[in-house]
C-alpha cells in the first residue's frame, strides 16, 4: 500500500513520478486501489482545488489531432504555460499510440520541460474509461497544469464524454465534404464549441476554405444553442503542419473561456460535471457491492451454466433465474427502505 498522504504532497508539488503513480493507481480496477484512490482524491481536495483550462480535440483518425495538439501545446508552453495531454480513446492505441508511443507522436511538446504527456491507457474497458479519464483529468488539474489537452476520436462514447468534461470542445475536420464523408458521428457537431478545418495548406487550401464555408452555412440554419457566446461555434481553418493560423484557435479558446467565466457558464459546467462524476461513482460502488456478494456471484454463475449447457439467452429457464435473482435483490433493497421509514427519526 502506498503512502497516500506523501503522494498527495508530492503530486501537488509537481512531482511527475508521483503524478504517474497516482494515475496508475486511479486507472486500476482493483478494489484496494479504488479505496486508495478515494483517499487520494479527498487528500487532494483538502489541499485546495485547482482548475486548468480543459480543451478536448476530437475528430476522425488521421485528421491531425496529435499534430495540432503538439503545435498548440508548444505555443502555450512558449507563453510559459504548463501543459498536460491525455488521450482518452482506447482506439488511439490501435492507430499508433502504443506502437510509436504518444511521446514520439508529440515529439516537440514532449521536449518542453513544462509538459506532461500521458500515454494512452492500454487496458481500460470502454465502459470504465470515462470515469477513469474524468479522474485522471482531476489529477492533472490538482498537479497544477494550466491547460489539459484531451485527444479523442469519434469512437464509442468517448467523444460525447469528452465534450461533457471539457471547457472547450473543438472538433477537427479535414478538407472534405459533410459529416458522413468524414466519418463524423451525427449530432457531435452540435456539441462543438469550435470547429477547425485542418490541412489548409498546399493544394488542400481551397478545399479547406470550402469545407469551412459549408459548415458555417449548415450551422447558421441550426438554432443557436443557449449558454454560448454569440456567433458560436466559430469555424476556422488552419494548418497544424505549417503551424499557420493556430493563434486564431488560441484566441477563440480564450474568448470562449472568458465568456463562460463572465456568464456563469464556467462554474455551471463544472457543477454539472460533478453531478455526473457522482453518478458514475455511485454506479461503480453499487456494481462492486453487488459483485462482491458470494451468493449473488454463485447464482449468476449458475445462470451462466445454463447458457453453457445449451439454453438460449431468452429461454424460460434463464429468464426465470434472472428474474428470481433480481427480485431477491429488490426485496433486499425494500427491507432497507422499510427500516429507514420505520426507524428512529
Ligand atoms: P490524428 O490521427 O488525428 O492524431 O492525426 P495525426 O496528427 O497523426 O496526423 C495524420 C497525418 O496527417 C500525418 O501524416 C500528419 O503529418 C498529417 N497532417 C497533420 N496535420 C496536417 C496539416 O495541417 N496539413 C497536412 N497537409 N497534413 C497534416
Amino acid at each position: 500500500m502506498q503512502d497516500i498522504s506523501k503522494l498527495v504532497v508530492e503530486l501537488v508539488n509537481g512531482n511527475r513520478r508521483a503524478l504517474s503513480n497516482a494515475i496508475t493507481l486511479v486507472e486500476s480496477s482493483r478494489a484496494d486501489h479504488r479505496a486508495a484512490s478515494e483517499i487520494l482524491f479527498d487528500g487532494l481536495l483538502n489541499a485546495g482545488r485547482r482548475e486548468a483550462v480543459r480543451i478536448a480535440v476530437s475528430g476522425p483518425p488521421g485528421v491531425g489531432k496529435s499534430t495540432l495538439i503538439d503545435a498548440l501545446g508548444c505555443m502555450l508552453a512558449d507563453q510559459g504555460k504548463s501543459i498536460a495531454v491525455l488521450a482518452i480513446d482506447p482506439s488511439s492505441v490501435r492507430t499508433g499510440g502504443s506502437i510509436l508511443g504518444d511521446k514520439t507522436r508529440m515529439g516537440q511538446l514532449a521536449s518542453h520541460p513544462g509538459s506532461y504527456i500521458r500515454p494512452s491507457p492500454t487496458n481500460l474497458a470502454l465502459g470504465g474509461a470515462t470515469l477513469k479519464s474524468r479522474e485522471v483529468v482531476f489529477l492533472l488539474e490538482q498537479a497544477g497544469f494550466d491547460y489539459v489537452l484531451i485527444e479523442t476520436t469519434g469512437v464509442g462514447q468517448s467523444e460525447t464524454d469528452a465534450a461533457e468534461f471539457s471547457d472547450v470542445f473543438a472538433l477537427l475536420l479535414a478538407p472534405a465534404g459533410g459529416d458522413e464523408l468524414q466519418g463524423v458521428k451525427r449530432g457531435i457537431v452540435e456539441f462543438a464549441d469550435l470547429i477547425v478545418v485542418n490541412k489548409a495548406d498546399g493544394n488542400l487550401s481551397d478545399a479547406a476554405i470550402a469545407t469551412a464555408a459549408e459548415y458555417l452555412g449548415a450551422l447558421r440554419v441550426t438554432a443557436a444553442r443557449d449558454r454560448r457566446p454569440p456567433g458560436s461555434p466559430k469555424v476556422l481553418t488552419c494548418s497544424a503542419v505549417e503551424q499557420s493560423r493556430l493563434e486564431k484557435i488560441l484566441d477563440a479558446v480564450a474568448e470562449l473561456v472568458d465568456w463562460n467565466r463572465a456568464n456563469g457558464e464556467w462554474s455551471a459546467r463544472r457543477r454539472s460535471q460533478d453531478y455526473r462524476w457522482l453518478e458514475a461513482r455511485f454506479r461503480e460502488h453499487l456494481q462492486s457491492a453487488l459483485t462482491s456478494s458470494r451468493t449473488l456471484k454463485m447464482r449468476y454463475r449458475h445462470i451462466e451454466g445454463l447458457l453453457q449447457s445449451g439454453s438460449s439467452i431468452f429461454s424460460s429457464s434463464v429468464t426465470n433465474e434472472l428474474q428470481r435473482l433480481t427480485s431477491q435483490v429488490s426485496e433486499l433493497l425494500e427491507t432497507i427502505d422499510d427500516a429507514e421509514t420505520n426507524g428512529p427519526t
